[in-house]
């Protein structure tokens, strides 16, 4: 079994700035990704809260502009865990040996049972629905995630967002700019109980961490010598944002560089 440096898990931009930041130290890790570099923030349809673009930018074309670590696997880890001070790191493409891992796996949908959906298939995210084009479709959530979906779909679809409560936690400037939109209904305090008349339903009911694969060791005393680090949202709380995660992953970086030079890896 090889030995890596440094691998990381996940490609959102947390994952992607912790690879960017080791390279500047002369470190190749290897990152795996389960799905598409980029994460979450491939569904966003206006971020305006990154710095240096204060006139908004797709989450697209955000994550278009940070760089693809070289060595990029396509696969799933599914088990993490310490042994004799190195990592064992089980994937669907194999198992590896690491010094360091670097957690930045973000999170999971929280799924919610649902009545009157029939057949119709639910979407968690929207990055990968297709043949959306001029269908209705039913939001269900009162959040940024929720109102940011129906932003995006509101320039092909019908869209009627329902909530529980009353989107008073929203951000305001996206509350705004939504209430702007002919072709988005806000329904407050109302969940259809028998049916969804819509083609296409979306939940956006909130995230949980994807921490799955940690052993239960590693996430109840992670190691304090700086060979493990978990960033971004899946560390973060309610506190999930593409500049934290990515100054996460700097930190995360820094810190793994001077704990490989500290035991002699790494000049
Ligand atoms: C609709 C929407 C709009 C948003 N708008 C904004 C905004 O305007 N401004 C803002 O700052 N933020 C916004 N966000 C939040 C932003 O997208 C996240 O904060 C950010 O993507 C978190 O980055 P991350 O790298 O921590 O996690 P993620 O982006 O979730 O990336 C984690 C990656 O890890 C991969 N992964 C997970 N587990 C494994 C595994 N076991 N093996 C291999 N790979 C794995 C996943 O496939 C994923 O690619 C928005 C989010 C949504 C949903």
């Amino acid at each position: 079994m090889s030995t890596e440096n440094v691998v990381i898990i996940g490609a959102g931009p947390a994952g992607l700035a912790a690879a960017n930041q080791l390279k500047l130290y002369g470190i190749d890790p290897l990152v795996y990704e389960s799905d598409q570099p980029g994460g979450l923030l491939l569904n966003a349809c206006s971020v305006i809260n990154y710095p240096g673009v204060p006139e908004g930018i797709s989450g697209r074309e955000l994550i278009n502009l940070f760089q693809i670590p070289s060595m990029l696997i396509f696969g799933e880890v599914t088990k993490v865990y310490r042994e004799d001070h190195l990592y064992q790191v089980h994937s669907n493409c194999g198992d590896i040996t690491a010094r360091c891992v670097v957690v930045a796996s973000g999170t999971v949908p929280r799924k919610i049972e649902i009545s009157g959906v029939a057949e119709k298939p639910i979407h968690y995210d929207i990055k990968s629905i297709t043949g959306f084009y001029g269908k209705s479709v039913a939001i269900i959530g009162g959040g940024d995630a929720a109102l940011d979906y129906a932003m995006s779909l509101s320039s092909s679809c019908i869209v009627n967002v329902y909530a529980r409560g009353d989107f008073s936690k929203v951000i305001p400037h996206l509350l705004r700019k939504v209430l702007l939109l002919p072709a988005v209904t806000l329904h407050p305090g109302s969940l259809p109980k028998s049916s969804f008349s819509e083609d296409i339903i979306v939940v956006a009911a909130g995230r949980t961490p994807r921490v799955d694969f940690i052993s239960a060791n590693l996430l109840s005393s992670p190691p304090a010598d700086g060979s493990f680090h978990m960033c971004g949202d899946c560390g973060n709380g309610i506190y999930r944002q593409t500049a934290i995660a990515v100054g996460n992953g700097v930190e995360a970086a820094m810190k793994v560089a001077r704990y490989l030079k500290d035991v002699g890896i790494v000049k």
